[in-house]
């Protein structure tokens, strides 16, 4: 591209897919929506590159695009145990619920993962679903490294070690990854455990953390947390620790979309001082990572130390009126 060229928007790269089309008789035969949508996913990380600082978009190698979107479906796309796809026809499936009732489909997202491909179904209903009023039970919760989870109403739930027990698997695996010949067939093979075992990492905690989520919700009707600068905590001496616990995963996504599911509510207050603050008498009660225990000298208040932060986090969100929006928006490929 010439220096003085214009910026080239979506609109400007459809066209010059059809010119590629010419020169790469290959383009055809891939469904044309679905390489619309990838040049709508470029032309959306320029724009976070303008407008909120991200990175300059990377050329993909092969086999690193792990999705793609068919952002319409043909009429009776979906069947028991297969689903229709523009451009490849019926596709059989391992069908892992139901099809919800009285919805419509409106996109099929294809994804890769070390363990086979999945199909995500997007589906689209005119619902008006009321915003949870903030009254009921509230439940101040305690997030950290110690233990995983504590509320104020006593839950002590332990920190899960799954990176680290299965980190011993992951070494072995690696050690023997380097006595393979770059690229060859048991260099593929192992590579392929490895991703696996990365997957079932991932689904892992994924599974514990919706669990504790339910399980908060089962004990109250406000979720209270704490807003963390987790990436700030990452960087820190307990950074693969933090990572492992999955926090940003579990406070930012999965607790406010169950909580949405159940018509729970999720508030975020400041996290700031929760644990230099006595609970029962208000006093500051300086405390160190190492000082495990509350003993308040100004009251006799006398508890763990993350339950004490968990009910003075539950104290700051009781008279809050402001909910967060847990899902709604920024759904890949559905088009304004
Ligand atoms: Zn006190």
């Amino acid at each position: 591209m010439a220096a003085d060229s214009p910026y080239p928007g979506f609109v400007h790269q459809c066209k010059s897919l059809t010119q590629a089309k010419q020169a790469n008789p290959d383009l055809k035969t891939v469904n044309a929506q679905s390489l619309q949508q990838v040049l709508k996913t470029l032309e959306k990380a320029f724009k976070d590159r303008s407008e909120r600082g991200f990175g300059f978009p990377r050329f993909k190698k092969p086999g690193q695009m792990k999705s793609f979107v068919f952002p319409q479906l043909g009429k009776n796309p979906l069947g028991e145990g297969w689903v229709k796809l523009p451009s490849l026809g019926i596709v059989k499936i391992r069908q892992s619920r139901p099809y919800p009732d009285g919805f419509e489909v409106k996109q099929a997202r294809i994804v890769k993962r070390a363990s086979g491909f999945y199909v995500m179904l997007c589906f689209q209903a005119e619902l008006s679903i009321p915003d949870v009023p903030l009254v009921g039970q509230f439940i101040g919760v305690d997030v950290g490294l110690e233990y995983f989870l504590s509320a104020s109403d006593g839950l002590q739930v332990h920190r899960p070690r799954f990176f680290c027990d299965l980190q011993s698997e992951l070494k072995l695996l690696q050690r023997r990854l380097k006595k393979k010949v770059l690229g060859s067939k048991n260099w593929r093979k192992l590579q392929l455990k490895i991703a696996k075992l990365h997957e079932r990492i991932g689904n892992t905690r994924k599974d514990f953390h919706f669990k504790i989520a339910h399980l908060l919700c089962d004990r109250g009707d406000v979720i209270v947390v704490e807003s963390l600068n987790l990436v700030g905590l990452s960087r820190g001496f307990l950074g693969k620790h933090m990572l492992d616990a999955g926090l940003g995963q579990f406070l930012n996504q999965i607790l406010p979309w169950v909580c949405f599911k159940r018509g729970k509510g999720c508030l975020k207050v400041d996290a700031r001082g929760t644990s230099q603050e006595c609970p029962d008498c208000g006093h500051a009660v300086k405390k160190t990572l190492s000082d495990r225990w509350h003993h308040c000298p100004h009251c006799g208040s006398s508890m763990p130390r993350d339950i004490a932060s968990a009910i003075v986090i539950k104290q700051r969100a009781v008279g809050r009126t402001v909910q967060e929006k847990a899902c709604g928006d920024g759904l890949a490929g559905v088009a304004a």
